[in-house]
């Protein structure tokens, strides 16, 4: 059975295991209750957060407390936003950008460098993403306020917008050499496209900077996280907060994101009807990027060719006649299929539905849902991806699509090393198929190539033995464990 089903003497989840110690006790039940539920479905995490970490978000949170929205002191901030004055309380602000693994990974990323540089979290999320989470932070929000003053320029942010940081370094309105007072804001971009001047975020002279300005407002679609890493300023207090520097986004994920009510039923509803009964749960994300040069043939070949190489599904029978089975296992797996489209789901499913399989196990296969393109601006779409992300980091064993943030979410919340599936090239499937990945942490794909003087190219980046290659974007970098 898949359910971790764990009682107390008196019938109720006990409230160690129900906090996962990543919580402060006294969160509202009834208003989140995934966050007391979770345990119900799935095996606490082997990986546990650093006391460092803990004590770490208790602080945060009293900061979110003083500063959030509305206080005191963030109104007196934002009179001083034309002003220019020193303030007590400093922002990040996450402006949106791309689908919703992206933005998990670009909002996780953002609050890392806020609780590294003492600011407050505030979020923009858009409609479309409104309603799937529960309000992490007690008594306060982390949503940016409607009526926050900057918020009409937020459409005008785009890398050429002249007031983002970069293009200010660049045109040397700033001067990281020149002492000037520092701005009461700045627009900090740092998405796919990142130009040298952007870049510059990622340096200690520059963070300098930054550390004095009371607003920084971020747009990106990335997992910024391993740049940070490499920040000499930055990395004494991350080897204290991660001494494994592979879970950043598995606790600071679960921390963040856990399913609102409504995600929650969707969630378990699916999970009770079609999971919870088999002994073990394979997850199969196939994300297609380029469905036009990428043949259907291609890619069920290479996830059969990946799932029986590795094992990970049994071979079946050429054969309709049950009896000719070699075993008496009487295995049940459920295979968990999420993709935009049907037709990998339709042919897993037929071809265990009128085989059987070497090992007598009997393979259920599920697909909660299928969009057939990614809707932005809808938020029901926006829901049943979550739902499928999280169903995902439910898995035993997950096989993810290669540079897809939406597969690495669920990873990482799983805290499962996934099998990574190659991205097809010219329509041929890829031999081999996957590859396991070396560490649950999501990968950068688009790291700064320029060194902390603008014009030095440094390429694809010095690594560390904490910072590699990713397996599946050779230039990109993820966070590996540091044996
Ligand atoms: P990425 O593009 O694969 O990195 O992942 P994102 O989550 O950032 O963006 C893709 C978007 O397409 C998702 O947020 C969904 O809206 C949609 N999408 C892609 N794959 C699936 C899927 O398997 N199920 C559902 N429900 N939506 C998907």
């Amino acid at each position: 059975m898949n359910s971790f089903l764990i009682f107390t003497d008196s019938g109720n989840v006990s409230s160690q295991q129900l906090l996962d110690e990543l919580f402060a006790p006294g969160h509202d039940k009834g208003s989140c209750l995934s966050r007391y539920e979770a345990i119900l479905f799935r095996k606490p995490s082997s990986h546990k957060p650093s006391p460092y970490l803990l004590s770490k978000l208790r602080n945060y949170e009293s900061l979110h407390n003083l500063c959030g929205p509305y206080t005191e002191a963030y109104n007196k901030t934002l009179e001083q936003l034309n002003s220019g004055l020193t303030t007590d309380c400093n922002y990040v602000v996450y402006t949106p950008l791309s689908g919703l693994g992206n933005r998990m990974l670009t909002i996780a990323s953002a609050f890392l460098y806020a609780l590294l540089t003492n600011r407050v979290l505030l979020v923009e999320f858009g409609s479309e993403i409104a309603g799937l989470f529960c309000e992490p932070f007690q008594q306060t929000t982390w949503l940016l306020p409607r009526d926050f003053p900057l918020r009409n320029q937020f459409d005008n942010f785009s890398q050429e917008y002249p007031h983002t940081y970069g293009n200010m370094l660049k045109s040397r309105i700033i001067n990281t050499a020149v002492k000037s007072s520092p701005p009461p804001f700045l627009y900090i971009y740092l998405a796919y496209n990142i130009d040298r001047y952007d870049g510059l975020f990622y340096c200690d002279q520059n963070q300098d900077q930054l550390g004095k300005v009371p607003w920084l407002v971020i747009k990106s679609n990335q997992y910024f996280v391993p740049s940070l890493f490499l920040v000499p300023s930055f990395k004494q207090e991350l080897s204290k907060l991660f001494p494994d520097e592979e879970t950043v986004f598995h606790h600071l994920g679960r921390y963040l994101f856990q399913p609102s009510n409504e995600a929650w039923g969707l969630i378990t509803r699916f999970y009770r009807a079609y999971l919870s009964k088999a002994d073990e749960t394979i997850g199969i994300q196939v994300r297609v990027f380029d469905t036009k040069a990428t043949p259907f043939k291609t890619v069920m070949d290479q996830i059969l060719s990946c799932t029986l190489k590795e094992k990970l599904l049994p071979e079946v029978l050429d054969v309709q006649n049950s009896a000719a089975s070699l075993s008496n296992n009487q295995g049940l797996k459920a295979v968990l299929v999420t993709s935009l489209y049907s037709e990998y789901y339709e042919h897993i499913k037929g071809m265990y539905w009128t085989k059987p399989t070497v090992s007598g196990e009997v393979i259920g296969v599920y697909q909660p849902s299928h969009e057939e393109h990614e809707i932005y601006g809808n938020n029901m779409h926006s829901m049943k991806a979550w739902t499928e992300i999280y169903l995902l980091s439910m898995s035993n064993v997950l096989i993810t699509s290669s540079w897809s943030t939406f597969g690495y979410v669920a990873q990482s919340l799983g805290g499962l090393k996934p099998w990574m599936l190659y991205r097809p090239l010219n329509g041929t499937t890829p031999d081999p198929p996957c590859v396991q990945a070396m560490s649950m942490e999501p990968c950068f794909h688009f790291p700064p190539s320029y060194g902390c003087k603008a014009d030095v190219y440094i390429g694809p980046g010095a690594i560390v033995p904490h910072v590699k290659h990713c397996e599946d974007v050779g230039w990109g970098l993820k966070l590996v464990k540091d044996h």
